[in-house]
């Protein structure tokens, strides 16, 4: 029975992405106003191993799936991102944290050519207590993003009335505020 099953639980830095990730897209989707807030520009990248029993994006889990990330796409995320109605950018999988080469160097981008003026919204299976705790890359990344949808999909806490996440154990994380508070802050938008 599906609903038996759980999600794999690592140990700290026992999945890293420099072992792991092929360095590949699962998907882009620009101009998307469901994964995050606002009109967003959504990178789907390959591989996931926390096998959660439901996943939503299934065949992303397999770090080989899709195509690899190049420059050219990332010229062109650059120029979507660019058009004044896009508020900003999304990492999705597959895991980002598992991606972080592709990733890291992307928010990097963002931050050099557009500052703050464009957001970054990232989804993982880590929840932030678990990335604090991980290898240096995932830090890094967390430090170049926004928000934070964190955690693990569980089918037990399987709830669609949820802005922008599957289950109840899932949050939105501001991730600034929470660094500067030591405390997780959410999102201040969160209305359910
Ligand atoms: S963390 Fe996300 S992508 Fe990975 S298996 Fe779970 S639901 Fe799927």
């Amino acid at each position: 029975m599906i609903e038996n099953k759980l999600p794999q639980n690592p140990k700290p830095k026992e999945w890293l992405a420099s072992e792991l990730s092929q360095q590949r897209i699962a998907d882009y989707k620009p101009f998307n106003f469901v994964d995050g807030e606002g009109v967003r520009c959504s990178l789907y990248v390959s591989g996931c191993r926390f096998a959660c029993p439901g996943c939503y994006n299934r065949v992303a889990q397999n770090f080989r799936y899709g195509k690899p990330y190049t420059q050219e796409l990332e010229d062109q995320i650059m120029t979507d991102l660019s058009q004044s109605y896009v508020q900003g950018l999304t990492l999705l999988g597959g895991e980002p944290f598992l991606n972080t080469q592709v990733c890291i160097r992307l928010c990097k981008r963002i931050r050099q050519e557009f500052g703050h003026e464009k957001d970054i919204w990232s989804w993982s299976g880590y929840t932030y207590d678990e990335l604090i705790q991980d290898s240096d890359d995932k830090l890094e990344l967390l430090k170049l993003i926004d928000i934070l949808v964190d955690g693990r999909f569980l089918l037990a806490q399987k709830d669609l009335t949820l802005q922008f996440r599957g289950s109840a154990n899932q949050r939105i994380i501001d991730v600034p505020a929470t660094m500067a508070a030591g405390e997780v802050k959410l999102w201040k938008n969160l209305i359910r």
